[in-house]
């Protein structure tokens, strides 16, 4: 009986081993694209050299190869408030440069990528593929000369707002905020006075198309996504967006949002954010960010007059309390599931929000994590062909069909 159950183990272990092995092959094989990663608006304008090993922060060079990372937009992101004082458009270009500097600095490593040839040229030279996502439609300042250029500059996609709208799109934090009544004391944001595209709106989606920059949608409201999928001539991207129905947060993508990219033959990115996969993670934040930690901290401020005493104490009770409640690996693999069972397996893809969140699930704390994911596909049963799309082929496919 005893040698029995030693060969069963000894089988098991055998089992897991060659299927940990066979996983690592198809992700070294399979084109990982992920479509969003903020490492440029917070690290590299703070002068950190993403060339080398970093001890802080979720990506560089090394680790994106460890990762087994063939293809990364970067976002180009800044605030509603522009960081220069000429503007948003400044702030677009300052953090291109940098982008630049670190590709001109690294030659052998990275490749800023334009069209979809030197996007296949440099997986084959085993390069980072470097291209540019611009977050926010504000950095074009309501100027098509703007998009032109950025365009030329190399912007790949634009997501046509980010949390605040501009005047001619409006984002999910404020449609959804519009729809709310508003609290004792609080009036309704005046920023949106239409929900949707305008006509300008259209224009820029419509010019988008015809230079061939990719129409991303994560961020926009409702409104906005269906106008915009109403105007599109091209397949739409979500570069950083998960499934509303597994954790309903103001910005994920309803089953209706899901069919409707389908049908236009785009890709939705799931972003790893812990908040945007848990439910239970998010409640929690949101208790703890708003009246529960209101009540903690004014006890805390009842014992200890010292108010960076205080803060000291606070940040770490909120951390070990959110980490109680990250979620897992296969959380997140959920969100991939559900797509796939709702739509099929050519409309799901990665977009991590690297270096942009604070938190994320359990195991995925880095760019170099990326293998876990491929291995619980292959644990769900995934068919090769089917990982190979979901972690990069079904983006590649979006790149082809928008990039001239
Ligand atoms: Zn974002």
């Amino acid at each position: 009986m005893k040698q029995l159950l030693v060969i069963l183990w000894l089988f098991l272990v055998f089992v897991n081993i060659a299927s940990s092995q066979s996983s690592g092959k198809l992700h070294q094989k399979a084109i990982l694209a992920d479509t969003h990663n903020d490492v440029l608006s917070s690290s590299v304008l703070e002068g950190k050299d993403i060339s080398h090993r970093l001890t802080t922060g979720h990506s560089d060079l090394d680790r994106w190869k460890e990762g087994g990372v063939d293809v990364q937009f970067f976002s180009v992101w800044t605030d509603k408030t522009p960081r220069n004082k000429e503007g948003f458009f400044k702030d677009a270009n300052q953090e291109i440069d940098s982008l630049d500097a670190i590709v001109n600095r690294n030659p052998q490593r990275i490749i800023l990528a334009k069209d979809y040839k030197e996007v296949k040229e440099g997986i084959r030279g085993k390069k980072l593929v470097a291209l540019i996502g611009v977050e926010g439609g504000h950095m074009i300042e309501d100027d098509l000369h703007k998009l032109e250029e950025l365009y030329k500059r190399g912007m790949r996609y634009m997501t046509l707002t980010w949390n605040n709208s501009t005047s001619w799109a409006s984002s999910a934090m404020d449609e959804t905020a519009s729809s709310k009544s508003p609290l004792p004391g609080e009036t309704l944001r005046d920023s949106l006075k239409k929900k949707g595209l305008t006509a300008f709106g259209k224009q820029v989606v419509q010019k988008m198309n015809e230079l061939g920059v990719i129409v991303d949608l994560s961020h926009t409201g409702e409104q906005t996504f269906y106008d915009a999928i109403a105007t599109v001539t091209k397949p739409v991207l979500l570069s950083h967006s998960s499934v509303w129905n597994i954790c309903p947060v103001f910005r994920n993508v309803k089953d209706d949002q899901i069919r409707a990219v389908a049908k236009n033959g785009g890709v939705i990115c799931i972003n790893f954010y812990s908040g945007f996969i848990s439910k239970e993670y998010d409640q929690r934040s949101t208790y703890l960010n708003g009246p529960g930690g209101r009540i903690i901290q004014d006890s805390l401020f009842a014992v200890s007059h010292d108010s960076a005493t205080m803060k000291a104490q606070w940040t770490k009770y909120l951390n070990t309390e959110l980490n109680k409640v990250r979620p897992t690996l296969a959380q997140l693999a959920d969100h991939i599931d559900y797509i796939v069972k709702l739509v099929g397996d050519d409309y799901v893809g990665i977009g991590s929000d690297y270096d942009g969140v604070g938190s994320l699930p359990v195991g995925l704390e880095d760019v170099t994590t990326y293998p876990k994911i491929t291995g619980e596909l292959v644990r769900r049963g995934y068919s090769k062909k089917s990982i190979k799309k979901i972690l990069g082929g079904n983006v590649m496919r979006v790149m082809k069909a928008n990039f001239k």
